[in-house]
């Protein structure tokens, strides 16, 4: 009988997208350009690594402005930030760079439009997320959160004729429809978004990880703990029945997850760095998965422009 040959499958797209490489280089580009110190805000993008590595440039991450000399350069994360941080930071003359993706910027500018509007506004998301502090702070007045159906049961004081849903950019798909037909029961006048709030990139690896929940006996997924997309991505690999985990890094995976194992799903948050899946296949291959099977899924061609001129400001000399 011919030995099975242990697979990892790899699945495309997977790791960065464009909001994340454009705020990854905007900081890179702050540093060389402008030099040291650049504050970032937040962690640029949820993922342990990249921080470490951009604040061994010189990058120094704060989590709040308080933090950051007067009049410093200042990076505002991918994940936006609420108005009041703003008027902080011009009143502190802060330099800003804002690194927001300009898809967590369309759900702001929907938020704005409808607030003006006096619309009720149903942000569905998760609540102390970056990203939906920062969107919820466009109108805390009109915005009512909710992350499951029975928060949606629970709305008080919402207009029922007046009323739109926006979400949080990294959602699960399945799990948001869930809550979007249960507004629509609620309230069938309800406003849908133009076009979906649930980023290309976030909707991308789940669908790649349907597929890949289809082939492989076990699914890894590289991304920090506190990566909304990433933990999705486990979320919708088990709903379709298989066995996932979230690894930060390659020494995370346990030996008893590959008991009887013949094919290993590998993917990666939208956050999380290539040279991570890398050293996950190499962890593997000594475990004896020896054969790697690309699966180009969906196509990606989406890249985003940098802010306006970085060179704006004038060097600092640190
Ligand atoms: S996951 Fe989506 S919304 Fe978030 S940075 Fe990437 S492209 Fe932008």
């Amino acid at each position: 009988m011919i030995p099975l040959t242990k697979t990892i499958f790899l699945p495309k797209p997977r790791g960065f997208c464009a909001g994340v490489i454009r705020a990854i280089d905007i900081v890179d580009i702050a540093l060389e350009r402008l030099g040291r110190p650049v504050y970032v805000r937040k962690e640029i993008v949820h993922n342990r690594f990249v921080v470490d590595r951009l604040a061994a440039r010189g990058a120094v991450f704060v989590e709040s402005l308080d933090e950051v000399p007067d009049g410093a350069i200042t990076i505002f994360s991918a994940h936006g930030v609420a108005p009041h941080v703003w008027e902080e930071a011009r009143a502190r003359k802060l330099r800003i760079i804002d690194a927001t993706c300009p898809l967590v910027t369309k759900v702001h500018i929907e938020v704005i439009r409808y607030a003006r509007q006096n619309y009720s506004i149903i942000l569905i998301g998760h609540r102390n997320h970056d990203e939906v502090i920062g969107t919820l702070g466009e109108a805390p007045n009109a915005v009512h959160l909710v992350s499951s159906a029975a928060d949606v049961d629970a709305l008080e004081n919402v207009q029922a004729d007046r009323v739109i849903y926006v979400t949080q950019t990294t959602l699960s798909l399945d799990d948001t429809q869930a809550i979007v037909e249960r507004l629509k029961q609620r309230f069938p006048a309800i406003v849908s978004p133009p076009s979906s709030d649930i980023c290309y990139a976030t909707q991308n690896r789940q669908t790649a990880v349907k597929v890949l929940a289809e082939k492989a006996d076990l699914i890894l997924v590289v991304g920090a703990q506190n990566s909304s997309n990433s933990n999705r991505l486990v979320e919708v690999a088990r709903n379709a029945g298989t066995a996932a985990y979230l690894i930060a890094t390659a020494r995370d995976i346990s030996g008893e997850w590959l008991e009887g194992c013949f094919s290993v799903g590998v993917t990666a948050g939208a956050s999380a760095p290539e040279i991570l899946v890398l050293e996950v296949l190499e962890n593997l291959r000594l475990l004896g998965f020896t054969r790697v099977e690309e699966l180009e899924i969906i196509g990606e061609d989406v890249h985003f422009p940098l802010p306006a001129p970085l060179d704006k400001f004038d060097r600092v000399v640190s």
